[in-house]
């Protein structure tokens, strides 16, 4: 990342898994081999992504984790707090990856909570510090106003909704694209291209789609409650994806966004 530390490519994420399974989904997710966990504060799980956290046969260090304060906490005084919840529900005294999760910019506190992400880096209660749901708008406004850039933007990403021009600001600015939905609740697994892709790989079309964003270089955190889909989606990382793969990908995109827009989301 731009601040010099590394992250995962593939992880997998916890939006809405049950607060009593997520200790089991951690472990078994840490246990396949991922490095990367993405919790948010609003998942209401944190507690048991710590818990997962402590099982036998985790080294913390080992594990890369993302947590992100929500909408409602923006403001610095608020941010700080809200960091502190976290670390206090999961027992983990430092995050690696802290995240602003929407900008909410008609609120007009999304640089406040940025400056108390600085403040927390340097800190060292947090290593890494990025946002979520960043527009272009958005993202040069932080730059302007505390001159440090996020190292990573979690944005909704997926066959569907390729973001070809977001990818290119953030290759400009040197910040790491990470998927969220990035499987796009399944609608892309008929497509054709994605069909003979898998067809010819041996492959399933949620691995496909995997493959898609580890090529465009995007870091990705599907989630699966199972055990086998959670290992089958981590597998997608050996498949090798042609240039024609990636160009009929391409014409796939129609510009859908299956959540908010940020750009008015509050
Ligand atoms: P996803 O694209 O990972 O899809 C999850 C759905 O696909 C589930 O129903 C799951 O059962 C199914 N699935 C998983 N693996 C499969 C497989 N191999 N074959 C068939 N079906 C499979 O969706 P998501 O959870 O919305 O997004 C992933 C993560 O992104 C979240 O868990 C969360 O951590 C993060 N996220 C972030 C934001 C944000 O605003 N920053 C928003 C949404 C999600």
């Amino acid at each position: 990342m731009n601040d010099g530390e590394t992250i995962p490519q593939m992880g997998f994420g916890l939006w809405q898994v049950p607060g009593d399974q997520t200790a089991r989904v951690v472990g078994e997710g840490l246990a396949e081999g991922y490095r990367l966990v993405d919790g948010a504060a609003i998942y209401g799980n944190e507690e048991g992504l710590g818990a997962g956290m402590r099982q036998p046969g985790v080294a913390r260090d080992a594990v890369f984790v993302t947590t992100k304060v929500w909408n409602d906490d923006q403001g610095y005084d608020a941010t700080l707090r809200a960091f502190d919840a976290s670390a206090r529900r999961t027992g983990l005294d430092r995050f690696d990856l802290y995240l602003i999760h929407w900008p909410c910019a008609a609120n007009g506190l999304f640089v406040d909570s940025w400056r108390a992400m600085i403040r927390l880096r340097e800190e060292g209660r947090v290593t890494s510090i990025g946002v979520s749901n960043f527009g272009a708008d958005h993202l040069a406004r932080l730059v302007a106003e505390t001159a440090v850039t996020p190292a990573l933007n979690q944005i909704e990403l997926h066959p569907f909704l390729q973001q070809a021009a977001l990818r290119k600001t953030h290759a400009d600015m040197g910040i790491i694209t990470q998927s969220w939905t990035p499987l796009g609740q399944g609608l892309a697994f008929d497509a054709a291209p994605v069909r003979s892709i898998a067809a010819r790989l041996g492959a399933s079309p949620a691995q496909v789609i995997l493959a898609w964003h580890l090529a465009l270089g995007c870091s990705v955190i599907p989630r699966s409650t199972r055990r086998a889909g959670l290992a089958e989606n981590l597998q997608a990382g050996s498949l090798a994806l042609t240039a024609e793969d990636l160009t009929a990908l391409a014409t796939l995109d129609r510009g859908q966004r299956l959540g908010p827009d940020p750009a008015v989301f509050s």
